[in-house]
């Protein structure tokens, strides 16, 4: 019972967009079961605000509500949920000094939690480019991390199912460029929501009923990846539908 009234929920919270799909019972576990670990990053934060939108908005408080967002969704559904960060800050150690020196012992510590035994870990970020006209998500992982694309794959087909259904952009491997996902030995993806230097896109992204639809999009991308690699167990899944 408690499944369909989430269901029900995030149908409402979804109302608003015309690509709404429904979603059926059968891919979510019931509440409070699924029992696996994830470890969302809210990317940037404190002195390092990341990308300003066109209309002058950091990337790093948009990318903080989207993870918290992500994180509740999980939570209800039983997963073991850690965020980098809660707030504006930056999590690094009290004695590194200098801003880059705290940049560089902020980013440790957010590997030492992507590489939390058995995590499946999701990086949120906004993209931005020089040219206005580009928009739509993106979803990165590294190259020798199979089960990274296959978590790409995951969040991309729900986000652009939901939110973004002319977005036709390929989820990208990349190499040692990208410090989190290349160090990181759990499945990871670096979540690029969409270019906050498109000014339609970035009034959606700096809009919470809209950061809220990213938030279940990632939300059921990563449970799909966690169903269909047996992290999750069908069972517990076909059980939420029944219950
Ligand atoms: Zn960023």
């Amino acid at each position: 019972m408690k499944i369909q009234l989430i269901i029900t929920a995030a149908a409402l919270a979804l109302s608003s967009c015309s690509a709404v799909k429904a979603v059926t019972a059968g891919t979510l576990p019931a509440a409070g079961t699924a029992k696996q670990s994830v470890v969302l990053d809210a990317g940037h934060g404190g002195a390092d605000g990341g990308g300003v939108s066109v209309n002058g908005v950091p990337e790093k408080g948009i990318n903080l509500n989207i993870a918290m967002g992500t994180g509740d969704l999980l939570r209800l559904m039983g997963y073991d949920v850690t965020l980098t960060r809660t707030e504006d800050i930056s999590i690094h150690d009290k004695d590194a000094e200098g801003l880059k020196e705290q940049k560089l012992s902020d980013m440790k510590n957010r590997l030492t939690l992507f590489n939390k035994a058995d995590s499946v870990c999701v990086s949120v970020h906004q993209n931005r480019f020089t040219d206005p006209k580009y928009k739509g998500a993106q979803m990165f992982y590294h190259r020798e991390n199979e089960e990274g694309r296959q978590l790409a794959e995951k969040l991309k087909t729900r986000i652009t199912g939901y939110l973004q259904p002319d977005n036709e952009r390929e989820t990208k491997p990349v190499d040692d460029e990208l410090y989190l996902l290349c160090n990181c030995k759990n499945p990871a993806v670096m979540a690029e929501c969409g270019f906050i230097s498109n000014p339609e896109e970035a009034a959606l992204l700096e809009n919470e009923p809209y950061q809220r639809q990213m938030s279940f999009a990632i939300m059921t991308g990563i449970n799909d990846f966690c169903v269909e690699s047996g992290r999750i167990s069908k069972k517990n899944a076909e059980n939420g539908s029944s219950s």
